[in-house]
């Protein structure tokens, strides 16, 4: 009997791994039929590339799919992507993976972890949607003071955001935590409360997202949807080693004419560009590849015996990360798990915003503190420097002695506006996949570290709100014992003496980790004309966060997307005029 039992088991755990398989089978043959422009480099040793593009555009991620998407309803369009398919990929398709994701140290992982030489750790998008495929998918638009400054045709602007929002944008479905922050925010004084918005406007907000109410993400490679899938070839795995120039006989600019790029074999492939090259590849990957193809500072290309194409010393200069500092709340009971959906933008500089993990008493080794899990780099019980990978080895380790308790509660975080501190990037390398080293002086401006003071202060505030008096443990000495277990558990440190600024401030130093928001490196009116073409060479624009002198609203995303839309349907207008048809 027993026999038989264990045959019907087996027979049973059979059939339902060849479900999975066919779901998944059918789920691949459904992405192929959904984006059939969408290949692999290695493909092409067998069918190559025997087409000169209109565009070729270098970085498949939160800009460059909106850019390739518009161009191709008119062009030819070749979009290059380092990464693989977000599609099928439930680290980056789930809300509830969003830490795993990220954790995640497999070569060819849709995130890639690095360390700033501020000691910070950090990551960037390797995934077809770039930053969009992993990020918290908070969506905020840019201010009307940031749309004016950086020059922008408001009426395109206005019409460029609504067209990313009605394809991947969701309004949330708040989670307990996050309601419970709108209203501490309220009773500490950021107000008035604007409801649901995109809108970057003074007091409290409901933001937008793109995860949907089942927690399932959209990514900016949807928008590749939207493109003329005659005209539109994606190719995946693609990693672009430098950008190709002409010499034109006698005086003038050198011109962009194509690219080298090459598959997970390392082998490479040319692809010659009719019109322009436009480099998309994020504020990380568009100051270095412009070096790599001999467009920099001097010194730089003479260390690593570039050939020079344009001394540009503005290159890789101006790189800025918006410092985070945290407070861990332990609460009574366990939180549901959130990402960000609620932010306060106050008037004195700084951004405050909220999270919560997973805690579960059942479960203690899928507890998670969400955007400030130890796996992730968010390591604040330790000052920057001291924080390595062995770290975070040394955390996942002693993970299931830590008392699940630890995981009960979540974050309040504070993001200081501008900044105002700048750092660079510099090569490690001539080989595209080392990533540069990036330097990002956090609080080097005492402007940045005011800001932080006042946004750890009001983070008190809402800490003791009546509404946040609910959801904490109200007795002092549990309170003491969990921010105890809160060290041992890499979470953060709670600020001393919150009445003394220098302790505040050391606090900020101390405790301060990303929000991932780094930008600059190809700064508009320093290496890119307003027009985000790269001055100096024809055929050559670079279209990223790599151009903004500073983070557009609370989150950058919303408007990294908007600009790829903007761009094109500029580029497309001054070419065609009315017969564009965007
Ligand atoms: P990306 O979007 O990453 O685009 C660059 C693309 O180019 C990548 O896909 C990369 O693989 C590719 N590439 C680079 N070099 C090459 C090359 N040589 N050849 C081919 N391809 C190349 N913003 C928000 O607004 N809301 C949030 O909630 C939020 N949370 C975040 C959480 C995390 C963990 C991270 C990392 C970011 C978050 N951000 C958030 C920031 C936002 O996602 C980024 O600012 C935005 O996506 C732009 O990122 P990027 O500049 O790195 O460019």
């Amino acid at each position: 009997m027993a026999f038989v039992i264990a045959q019907f088991k087996v027979a049973f755990f059979l059939k339902i791994l060849l479900c999975l398989a066919v779901v998944q089978t059918c789920k691949g043959y459904h992405d192929y039929l959904k984006y059939p422009f969408i290949r692999p480099a290695t493909s092409m040793a067998r069918s190559p590339l025997n087409q000169t593009y209109d565009y070729i555009i270098v970085g498949g991620g939160t800009a460059g799919c909106p850019l390739a998407a518009t161009l191709s309803r008119n062009f030819t369009v070749l979009l290059l992507e380092r990464g693989g398919s977000p599609y099928g990929n439930l680290n980056v398709s789930l809300m509830q993976n969003f830490h795993i994701g990220l954790t995640d140290m497999t070569p060819g992982a849709a995130a890639e972890m690095f360390i700033s030489t501020d000691g910070v750790i950090n990551s960037r998008g390797r995934v077809l949607g770039g930053g969009s495929s992993i990020n918290a998918g908070f969506y905020t638009r840019a201010s009307p003071r940031f749309v004016r400054q950086a020059g922008w045709d408001g009426a395109l602007v206005n019409e460029s955001f609504p067209w990313i929002e009605r394809r991947i944008v969701h309004w949330p479905k708040l989670a307990p935590w996050q309601a419970a922050f709108r209203d501490g925010l309220l009773e500490a004084g950021v107000s008035p409360f604007n409801g649901f918005t995109y809108d970057h406007i003074y007091g409290t907000k409901v933001g937008g997202t793109l995860f949907d109410r089942r927690g399932i993400r959209s990514t900016a490679a949807d928008l590749l949807l939207s493109g003329d899938h005659e005209n539109l070839d994606v190719i995946i795995r693609a990693s672009v080693q430098k950008i190709l120039f002409r010499r034109p006989k006698g005086k003038g600019k050198p011109r962009a004419v194509g690219v080298i790029f090459r598959d997970e074999n390392k082998r490479e492939y040319k692809a010659h560009a009719k019109g322009e090259v436009i480099v998309t590849a994020g504020a990380i990957g568009s100051p270095q590849l412009l070096m790599l193809s001999g467009i920099g500072p001097l010194s730089e290309l003479k260390k690593w015996k570039i050939p020079v194409v344009l001394r540009q010393e503005l290159v890789g200069k101006g790189m800025a990360d918006n410092p985070m500092n945290s407070i861990f709340i332990p609460t009574k009971k366990p939180v549901e798990m959130s990402l960000i959906q609620t932010v306060g933008i106050t008037k004195k500089g700084s951004y405050i915003e909220a999270s919560s993990g997973f805690g579960s008493t059942n479960d203690s080794i899928h507890c998670n503190h969400g955007i400030m899990s130890a796996e992730i780099g968010q390591i604040s019980t330790i000052p920057p420097k001291q924080r390595t990978l062995d770290a975070i080895h040394e955390y996942r380790k002693r993970k299931r002695d830590i008392p699940v308790e630890t995981f009960m509660g979540g974050f309040l975080l504070a993001k200081i506006m501008g900044p105002l501190s700048t750092g660079h990037l510099s090569l490690s390398g001539k080989d595209v996949e080392q990533m540069p080293e990036v330097t990002f002086n956090y609080f080097q401006h005492p402007r940045d570290l005011r800001r932080c003071v006042n946004g750890v202060r009001t983070m008190e505030q809402i800490v003791r709100s009546k509404r946040f008096a609910e959801f904490t443990q109200d007795n002092e000495y549990t309170m003491k014992m969990l921010l105890n277990m809160s060290v041992k558990a890499n979470i953060n440190f709670i600020p001393k003496n919150s009445n003394d600024t220098s302790s505040l401030e050391q606090f900020c130093r101390d405790s301060v980790t990303t929000i991932w928001h780094y930008h600059g490196g190809c700064q508009m009116n320093k290496v890119v004309d307003s027009h985000y073409r790269v001055m100096g060479v024809h055929g050559l624009r670079v279209v990223d966060g790599s151009t903004f002198l500073s983070s557009p609203g609370t989150n950058p995303q919303a408007t990294v997307m908007m600009l790829g839309r903007y761009v094109g349907v500029k580029m497309l207008r001054g070419r065609l005029g009315r017969r564009a048809g965007v």
